[in-house]
């Protein structure tokens, strides 16, 4: 007897289900975590040290170790890293360690600690004969805010909270040259979305950065309440984005910190320490685009957006754009 078949109906998808066609193996089991990847290795083999074309195909690593940790580790050797972070609270663990350090020439320097010790590590640090080299300063707390402003090697200062974005702008731009960069929360967009007077002479020398943050966990993302329309309003005001794609903040964007050195990610011996380096890649070089980006006129340039983010609001936030000069028109 014949059987009879019925053609299948082609099964309709979600639309982001093509989205996540881009992501790695690991991703369906949820996020990756640190002890995952401690996990990953015991069975596998160490992070960064084999390049096994065939053997690292089914590794569930493979993103995390050739994609980026290769690229950290060239960067290493290389004395090439683009940025270098010094936490001014945070020891070096070796002179080894610290001549690994010292040895990079990178394009922008980010010191962090309070505005004394900043001050003091400005007067000699180990970068001076990087030319062109940009200063950014992140100060601990807010008690002698207009001496880092007025130090003519800063170029920018970043604030985190309320207090300290109000002693920031405070100072007036016609008392600094340097740009004001603040870590955005719920908080900050609204004040800035009702306080024009303090923040206008600042967006009109176009001196205001806002910086999206990057966070591990869905709920952390939601708990910092900047989600795509408080980014978009920022943008119209005039607040320029950092860490945020030209679809969602405009033609003036910043992309987010990528390929940064510190000390904690070294070991005793120079090398990268691959716990901290975990971390460091799901917080900083996590980041993915969507399918549809591949529409956009910018996506040669463009690394997408974090993950956290994306998994939060979704794929379809990232929307392509039109030429950089239509951009700018609108
Ligand atoms: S490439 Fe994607 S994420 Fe980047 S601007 Fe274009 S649409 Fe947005």
């Amino acid at each position: 007897m014949q059987r009879c078949v019925r053609p299948r109906e082609p099964r309709s998808r979600p639309e982001e289900s093509s989205d996540e066609a881009q992501l790695p193996r690991w991703w369906s089991r949820g996020a990756l975590n640190s002890d995952e990847v401690e996990v990953g290795q015991d069975r596998s083999h160490r992070l960064g040290t084999h390049h096994h074309r065939v053997r690292c195909n089914y590794c569930f690593l493979k993103c995390l170790c050739h994609d980026h940790m290769f690229a950290y580790r060239e960067r290493l050797v290389d004395g090439t890293f683009e940025r270098v972070r010094i936490d001014l609270d945070v020891e070096t663990v070796s002179q080894r360690a610290a001549m690994v350090l010292d040895n990079q020439r990178p394009e922008v320097l980010h010191v962090q600690g309070t505005e004394t010790d900043i001050l003091h590590y400005l007067v000699d640090h180990p970068y001076q004969t990087q030319s062109d080299m940009q200063v950014v300063v992140e100060p601990r707390t807010n008690e002698d805010l207009a001496s880092v402003m007025q130090n003519p090697q800063v170029s920018r200062m970043v604030v985190r909270g309320l207090t300290s974005l109000e002693c920031a702008l405070a100072v007036g731009t016609e008392h600094t040259q340097i740009d004001v960069e603040v870590v955005l929360d719920s908080e900050i967009v609204a004040w800035i979305g009702a306080n024009s007077q303090h923040v206008g002479p600042w967006i009109a020398a176009d001196r205001l950065f806002g910086r999206l943050s990057n966070f591990e966990t869905i709920s952390a993302v939601k708990e910092n309440g900047v989600g795509p329309d408080e980014l978009r309003l920022l943008a119209e005001i005039g607040v320029r984005l950092v860490n945020v794609p030209t679809c969602l903040g405009g033609a003036k964007v910043e992309e987010g910190a990528h390929y940064v050195l510190s000390r904690d990610l070294l070991d005793e011996q120079g090398n990268l320490s691959v716990t901290p380096y975990v971390q460091r890649y799901i917080e900083g070089e996590y980041y993915k685009k969507s399918l549809r980006c591949k529409d956009c006129s910018l996506h040669d340039r463009c690394r997408g957006m974090h993950i956290g983010f994306l998994r939060t609001h979704g794929f379809s936030v990232l929307q392509p754009v039109g030429s950089l000069s239509e951009q700018i028109a609108c």
